[in-house]
């Protein structure tokens, strides 16, 4: 399975945003984008200004990277996001949303859904009783995810679900810490996701 594998902190110095990608370290003062903030490179520091289409690149880029999702699958969930009812830009976030290591992000199992994805692929995750170790598995309504026996005891886990009182726990999910278990209650709506993303700019690059 294809995934990018350079520099973490490089992609948000990129986008002039923090992406959270790291963890524990994005909330430190050892925060990239904190110190050197502007584009990496040689050029960073140099001013440009960016063409409609540069913007629109940008905003699909940005999104990718807060994901960890690469060009094939996202074009993927925007076509399906197309194909349904609705505002395709929100559909399109929220297929996003609904990926299993994204879940497992946001219940707070992991401190990044890098980590997320990791602990998916090493089969320490359940979705209603059943091992699945496929990050982009998709969530449905009422499914319950819960992190295996053996997991439990990872400080990892561990570490992580002490760390979720700082983040919180998005409305649409219900966590039960104690189990190690989070349920969907609903799927989120567009006010849920707080990440500045202008997802129209998304739809008018691929809609070209
Ligand atoms: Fe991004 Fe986190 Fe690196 Fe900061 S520490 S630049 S938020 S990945």
């Amino acid at each position: 399975m294809a995934r990018y594998l350079g520099a973490s902190c490089r992609l948000c110095r990129r986008e002039g945003l923090q992406l959270f990608l790291k963890g524990d370290r994005c909330y430190t003062d050892k925060c990239a984008i904190e110190r050197r903030h502007y584009p990496p490179g040689q050029h960073g520091q140099r001013r440009s200004k960016l063409s409609d289409y540069g913007l629109q690149l940008r905003e699909k880029q940005k999104v990718k990277r807060i994901y960890g999702v690469l060009e094939k699958q996202f074009r993927g969930y925007f076509e399906k996001g197309e194909r349904q009812k609705g505002v395709t830009g929100t559909n399109l976030l929220v297929f996003l949303e609904r990926r299993l290591d994204n879940i497992v992000y946001r219940l707070g199992f992991a401190n990044s859904r890098a980590q997320a994805r990791q602990l998916v692929r090493h089969n320490q995750l359940q979705v209603n009783g059943r091992k699945v170790n496929l990050p982009s598995y998709l969530i449905k309504m009422g499914d319950t995810v819960q992190v295996t026996e053996k997991g439990r005891k990872l400080p990892l886990i561990q570490d992580a679900l002490e760390a979720v009182a700082r983040r919180g726990t998005p409305p649409w999910l219900e966590l039960n810490k104690e189990e190690a278990q989070g349920r969907v209650i609903m799927f989120p709506g567009r006010e849920d996701i707080t990440m500045p993303i202008q997802e129209h700019l998304i739809v008018e690059l691929y809609s070209k």
